[in-house]
């Protein structure tokens, strides 16, 4: 692919027939997505049923080398891909957004090929040879989000191709051309039919997760969503890896340093401007350095410029649409009616064309306040003060959440004790949300289950055989 118009052209329907995309920074159009409906779904998922025995019978080796293949392609449109996302989605370039994005891309991709995955040998005693391997499932579907469209793209059909599998995408109606430059650029080293983009709204995503030809969905967004899909996906008794909405909680522990902290706090938080699912989005920090992290963390936001993604200054962009910006702008405004004492932000420029909300710190906030409470997906962080360890504890664990959480502290052992009470997926330790292909990921509580990453991602995208004689 040589050119960012180039890219684009090749995914957009004849003109007049698609529908028009945004941009959140500026509301211009940046291109024409297909509308796609449930025919198109059918006719996706034959050709997927037709390619996936051929690829499955490729084995391990060559659709590893496939997918590596398809890592370099990644790479030497990374440019075109990265200014696409920034535009439809509204992250800047640079900073931890588009083109980190995009080289997350070809690093999960690598990640899903070089996994080694052999049989397990269970037992093994003479009388009873027992292995367990992972059979290919047949056709996947994977149902993602609007905040790190390319990347949980990837995260969700790298697996299953190296599994021997056929995917069905079914990108959110926020970001398609994202998700279909992506898949085109991955098709230029893959067999026609094992890879489709859906571009359809929720009708499609229903229908796919209903779909008697789909043995699993991948499923990334909303707790709601992920319900509605369990239950459209009972009557086909579907295998489901369900990553679903997080209020991650971080606790600063008394002997936390501030300074050295605040910089991990606030990309822990404002990661993506805020819209990522295990972003820091609760913090609660002891009452003898609350003042002290306040002033950090206030002092490092205050420098982080905001703006148009293409503008190379910029790491914080807009929120990605209108409905998102507005529960932002609600849970602000229910926080500033508590009494709660905003630190920086909270007001948006009025009636500006872009859906930018400025980065929100808000400090003496109870903890039962819907900003606390509610999932903000979106640059405003409240800042809880807590007295006891016992009592940070049981704030951070009494949401029905559980997708991340943090402990910060100079003490590493000490953090770990405390770790290990906090009710989540994963917890880190002086840092929050970092993710790695070679390490498991997944939530707890309603945040959903199933992992994702290494070789219990790759498990999770077969299905176990046992062979034993
Ligand atoms: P969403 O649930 O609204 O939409 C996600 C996808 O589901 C979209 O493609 C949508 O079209 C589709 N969909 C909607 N209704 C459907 C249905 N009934 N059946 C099948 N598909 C349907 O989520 P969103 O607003 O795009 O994303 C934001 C949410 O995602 C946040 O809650 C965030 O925390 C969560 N999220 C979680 C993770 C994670 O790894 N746990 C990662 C990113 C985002």
């Amino acid at each position: 692919m040589e050119t960012y118009d180039a890219l684009l052209a090749s995914v957009a329907p004849a003109t007049g027939q698609g529908r028009t995309i945004l941009d959140p920074a500026t509301g211009e159009p940046v291109g024409e997505a297909p509308v796609h409906t449930v025919e198109d779904l059918e006719q996706a998922i034959a050709a997927a049923e037709a390619a996936q025995p051929a690829w499955a019978a490729l084995g391990h080796d060559a659709r590893s080398a496939a997918l590596l293949k398809a890592a370099d392609a990644v790479e030497r449109s990374a440019e075109e891909l990265a200014q696409l996302l920034s535009r439809e989605q509204g992250k800047p370039l640079n900073g931890p957004n588009a083109r980190f994005e995009v080289g997350a891309c070809a690093a999960w991709l690598r990640a899903a090929a070089g996994t080694p995955l052999d049989p397990d040998t269970v037992v093994d005693d003479g009388e009873t040879r027992a292995e367990l391997h992972y059979r290919p499932i047949g056709v996947v579907g994977a149902i993602g989000p609007w905040n790190w469209p390319m990347m949980i793209t990837v995260w969700q059909i790298a697996p299953a191709l190296r599994m021997g599998n056929a995917v069905v995408v079914k990108p959110s109606e926020y970001t398609p051309l994202s998700v279909l430059a992506l898949a085109k650029v991955l098709n230029e080293e893959l067999p026609d039919g094992l890879l489709t983009v859906v571009s359809g709204g929720r009708d499609v995503g229903e229908a796919l997760a209903g779909h008697p030809g789909i043995g699993k969905v991948m499923f990334t967004g909303s707790t709601a969503t992920g319900k509605a899909i369990i239950k459209s996906s009972a009557d086909t008794v579907k295998r489901l890896t369900l990553e679903l909405g997080g209020n991650d909680a971080g606790i600063v522990l008394p002997d936390a340093d501030p300074k050295a902290i605040a910089e991990g706090l606030f990309w822990g938080a404002f990661i993506n401007t805020g819209q990522t699912c295990a972003a820091l989005k609760r913090l609660y920090v002891h009452t003898d350095i609350y003042d002290a992290v306040c002033e950090e963390l206030t002092r490092v936001a205050a420098a982080m410029p905001m703006g148009n993604g293409l503008d190379e200054n910029n790491v914080l962009g807009p929120l990605q649409n209108r409905q998102q910006f507005d529960v932002v702008a609600r849970l602000v405004e229910a926080a500033r009616e508590s009494g709660a004492r905003i630190l920086l932000g909270g007001n948006p420029a009025p009636d500006q064309p872009g859906h930018f909300y400025p980065a929100t710190l808000v400090a003496d906030i109870g903890n039962d306040n819907p900003l606390v409470c509610e999932e903000q997906f979106g640059p405003a962080l409240p800042i809880i003060r807590y007295g006891t360890v016992d009592e940070a504890v049981i704030m951070a664990n009494a949401l029905d959440v559980g997708l991340g959480a943090s402990v910060w502290s100079s003490d590493a052992a000490g953090a770990r004790k405390v770790a290990a009470c906090l009710e989540a997926g994963t917890v880190w330790i002086n840092k929050h949300g970092a993710v790695d292909p070679r390490i498991p990921f997944g939530g707890a509580k309603q945040s959903g289950y199933g992992l994702e990453f290494g070789v219990d991602g790759l498990k999770a995208l077969g299905v176990p055989q046992v062979i034993n004689g």
